[in-house]
């Protein structure tokens, strides 16, 4: 049986300082080594001062993973030389005196079977390493320490995963829910970033490292598992090590065993004091916590009579479901989602499109209230969307601008129906025979009318005069 379990690195990047200094928490776009203090690049005597505001968001994802907290948690030394770690240590969680990281003995359930979250710990992000050309054949590496004490929130799971199917949807889980916290934007470049172990019946663990982003994850998992089988398929034995993942040849390699023993002299970091954190503490986080996205799920489809569909994929996206709170009353509500969701999310389909975006909540609104009001028909909105989207113009003005304006008036349908039934003679015979066909002759009348005839009072008008 494959188990695979997951250790997922997740920086908390709505922060404004890094964990223990004042330094800059984003420190992407800066030049090389110009964000950084004494405290994050370890220079003897400096101390670190513990951002509070770390603390808080880690617990607030160790709550929404449904973890218990314990009521104090402390500090480790994680003792190891690698150039990306200035100090030689990194400052990190351990439950070594009973349980004393962030979170513990959480559970989230992936399409009905659940997966358990081992531990939560909150610890430094390390500097980067750059290497000229590949890791394994480099003459050059130039390490920038920017990143260096970037908080970051571990997150390990039990090896529950039967398949790389399951991972996947767990990450989509969880960077969505990270999102919808308000914790992280798990799209920016190695905000998100795993490791995994991997085994199969009769098989040792393997570890792999190094993936940095979610899409070579699932990669890295199915190379490995192939390869395991087919080293079980010839009888060789799989043996317990770590590999790397190498995401330029999309193949995980052997690490030398020297360099990953595990031998790392974990003590208290004597710097940082143990930190209670008080029942008031929790219990203003928690009511502070934003809506769940199964709740807000939930709600949609119970209040607004949205389709299950619609309400998943509305509510698992921070960014929309925003705009739709923003946008929606009653009335329009079940439109503004079906908007978002069959329209919007297609064509406003990136990060940068949505920045770039001049639509907002009020064009939604009024876009939705012209559909229901008859003003224009379903079918011309994405047009009239599109447009808002690039120029930010208004509603009404786009429905005259576009000429859009919608035929619902009886005689005027009736006079372009006559001339398409003129032009359609073969077509309208057909009809009579194969009342299907009249399909044809509707789209027809669209075509002429631009889309704006009411489609149910063309296709009522067409059955009276055909039949
Ligand atoms: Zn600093």
């Amino acid at each position: 049986m494959t188990k695979i379990g997951l250790e997922i690195h997740c920086q908390l990047t709505k922060l404004e300082s890094k964990l223990f200094c004042s330094c800059k928490a984003d420190y992407r776009g800066f030049e090389p080594n110009t964000n950084i203090c004494p405290v994050c690049v370890g220079l003897p005597g400096s101390l670190p001062r513990l951002n509070k505001k770390a603390i808080e968001k880690a617990t607030v994802i160790a709550m929404a993973l449904n973890c218990k907290t314990p009521q104090k948690i402390a500090f480790f030394r994680k003792n190891y030389f690698y150039p990306d770690l200035p100090k030689n240590f990194q400052i990190t969680q351990l439950n070594i005196y009973g349980p004393t990281s962030i979170g513990q003995e959480g559970k989230i359930s992936v399409e009905g079977k659940e997966i358990q979250i081992r531990r939560i710990q909150l610890e430094e992000d390390p500097g980067r390493l750059i290497y000229e050309g590949s890791s394994e054949r480099t003459q050059i590496t130039l390490v920038d320490y920017n990143r260096a004490g970037t908080p970051l929130v571990e997150i390990v799971t039990d090896p529950d995963f039967e398949n790389p199917k399951q991972v996947r949807l767990f990450l989509n889980i969880l960077s969505d829910l990270l999102e919808n916290l308000g914790v992280s934007d798990p799209s920016l470049e190695g905000a998100m970033r795993a490791d995994a172990n991997v085994s199969i019946k009769g098989g040792a663990k393997v570890e792999i490292k190094n993936i940095n982003s979610f899409y070579d994850l699932e990669k890295a998992l199915h190379f490995e598992l192939t390869r395991q089988q087919s080293l079980a398929e010839r009888k060789i034995e799989i043996i317990q090590e770590t590999r790397h993942w190498d995401d330029k040849r999309k193949i995980t390699v052997s690490a030398r065993s020297k360099e990953e023993e595990e031998d790392y002299r974990y003590f208290l970091e004597g710097d940082i004091p143990w930190v209670v954190l008080e029942l008031d503490i929790i219990s203003r986080l928690k009511k502070g916590m934003p809506e769940s996205i199964s709740s807000k799920r939930e709600r949609y489809i119970k209040n607004f009579d949205i389709t299950s569909q619609v309400a998943d994929v509305l509510s698992s996206d921070k960014f929309y479901s925003d705009l739709f709170e923003q946008a929606h009353d009653q009335k329009n509500a079940k439109e503004i989602a079906n908007l978002i969701t069959t329209d919007l999310m297609g064509f406003v389909d990136t990060k940068e499109k949505r920045k770039e975006s001049k639509l907002t909540a009020k064009h939604l609104a009024d876009l939705a209230n012209s559909i229901i009001e008859n003003k224009i028909t379903r079918n011309s909105s994405k047009n009239v969307l599109q447009t808002i989207v690039k120029s930010g113009k208004s509603v009404s003005q786009l429905i005259s601008e576009l000429d859009l304006g919608h035929v619902s008036d009886e005689a005027e349908l009736s006079k372009i129906i006559d001339e398409v039934l003129k032009d359609e003679s073969k077509a309208v015979e057909e009809a009579k025979q194969k009342p299907e066909t009249i399909n044809y002759l509707v789209g027809k009348v669209m075509k002429k009318t631009k889309g704006k005839a009411d489609a149910t009072l063309t296709l009522n008008l067409l059955k009276k005069k055909i039949s």
